[in-house]
């Protein structure tokens, strides 16, 4: 801080008038929630929150001196978003944006990063047609100080920032292009422009970017088709779970993964109902309501996208419902449209099934669970009569559970059909007699058997 002036929180004071001011920062020792980085680094570069630096009361601009090996990107309006500033060779540059990195970063880490962002701005740039207020970048960075070991986010100045502690990004590569594909999207839908639902429906803009970096990536050939069907069926789980506990459909969903599964489930459904009425489809469609939002002083939200929908869209039933959600309803205007599910619980479903059905029944404070290591199944909770103790078990019914969890599934299903113990077998020897009686349900877990292509 300069001499003779003070900052004290938001505030720089000084016993005399003063027109100038230096605070020197340093990088913030520690991710914070959700909260943007005031100053990290990325490589030798450092990356800058310019709102931070914005003086309330006044226009605040910024302007990078005394670096002349060094470049800033973005070069303007750097103040309203991140700003990378550092050497010129982590920036490489090209017409969709500059990807920024330090050169000696791992490939296997800045490679699909690099590819998925180039792909994605060119694709959506060509599906949506419409051009950004800003050039975007990306920044991959391995020097987060923690205690996440990963962060992404984006800056309304078209920056979008990755970064991991250290190695932490070992075994996530195959999130690494699904998370960058969701990203980009949102330079078109979610920064320069005005959402107005932004925070009472977040499933509107979140959906949308989870959507499409799903059937995006399939149509540029940057994802095999059958792992964007099943990333399709794992969104529907997730959303049936989510709502099968509560009342009142998408109004009560505003925080957690629930967002991003029924906001994918939702824009599926419109994506197949304009299709099939030869309305276009998904990316038509948010190419509209982007266009429109643009031109008016509203921007968009929930209406303009409902109001794009045919009348009889079954996306009202899991928006407009207040009650409980009708998913054999929604199941069967799916089948209408092309996408048959099938009952295909996989082994982790029916182990899961089984273990809490009758943890239910034997474990008296509502408390239990599993701790499901290799080799090592272990109980947990501690009023489960005879299952108390943390046993590791080695077989249900005979069956290893974690290595022939059907066979378990079915053995148990059948004693607990004529309300006979199921028999845990524990490492130490002894033979746990649990009780079961009452039925235990095959789980609801949809796999699609059918679905029209997911190439636009
Ligand atoms: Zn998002």
């Amino acid at each position: 801080m300069t001499e003779g002036l003070t900052l004290d929180g938001a505030m720089v004071t000084g016993a005399e008038r003063f027109s100038t001011f230096e605070v020197r920062i340093t990088p913030d020792a520690a991710e914070v929630d959700r909260i943007y980085m005031g100053l990290s680094r990325a490589g030798e570069g450092y990356v800058l929150y310019g709102p931070a630096l914005k003086a309330e009361g006044y226009s605040t601009s910024l302007r990078f001196d005394d670096a002349s090996d060094d470049v800033a990107v973005p070069a303007v309006d750097a103040v309203d978003g991140y700003v990378f500033f550092g050497p010129a060779d982590h920036v490489t540059d090209d017409a969709h944006g500059a990807f920024i990195a330090d050169p000696e970063l791992s490939a296997e880490l800045a490679a699909p990063i690099r590819d998925a962002f180039r792909s994605s701005m060119e694709f959506y740039q060509a599906r949506l047609n419409l051009d950004l207020d800003y050039h975007p970048a990306v920044i991959a960075s391995v020097d987060s100080p923690g205690p996440a070991i990963f962060r992404g986010d984006v800056t309304d100045t078209g920056v979008i920032s990755v970064r991991f502690t250290g190695d932490s990004w070992r075994g996530a590569e195959a999130f690494l292009a699904p998370f960058v594909w969701h990203e980009t999207f949102h330079l078109w839908n979610g920064h320069g422009i005005q959402n107005r639902d932004g925070e009472s429906a977040p499933w509107l803009h979140e959906g949308a970017a989870e959507y499409a970096s799903i059937i995006g990536a399939v149509s540029a050939n940057a994802r095999p088709e059958d792992q964007g069907r099943s990333a399709l069926a794992q969104k529907t789980n997730g959303c049936r779970r989510a709502l099968a506990s509560r009342e009142g459909g998408m109004s009560s969903v505003r925080s957690g993964s629930s967002v991003y599964d029924c906001g994918a489930l939702i824009q599926w459904i419109a994506d197949l109902e304009l299709q099939n009425a030869g309305q276009g489809a998904f990316f038509s469609l948010w190419a509209d309501i982007l266009r429109d939002a643009r031109a008016s002083d509203d921007g968009y939200g929930v209406t303009e996208f409902m109001t794009a929908l045919p009348a009889s869209s079954a996306v009202r039933l899991l928006v407009e419902e207040e009650g409980e959600i009708q998913w054999d309803q929604i199941r069967a205007r799916m089948t209408d449209l092309g996408v048959t599910f099938v009952n295909d619980p996989g082994a982790g479903d029916l182990l899961t099934a089984a273990l809490f059905h009758i943890a239910r029944q034997n474990c008296s404070n509502g408390s239990y669970g599993f701790y499901n290591d290799p080799g090592a199944l272990r109980l947990d909770g501690a009023d489960c009569g005879p299952l108390s103790g943390e046993p590791i078990i080695d077989t249900v019914e005979g069956f290893d559970p974690q290595q022939q969890s059907a066979a378990m599934f079915n053995a148990v299903q059948a004693r607990c059909a004529a309300s006979l113990p199921i028999r845990y077998q524990a490492r130490d020897g002894r033979v746990l007699e649990a009780v079961c009686d009452s039925p235990l349900e095959t789980p609801e877990v949809w796999a699609i058997s059918e679905a029209p292509s997911l190439r636009r």
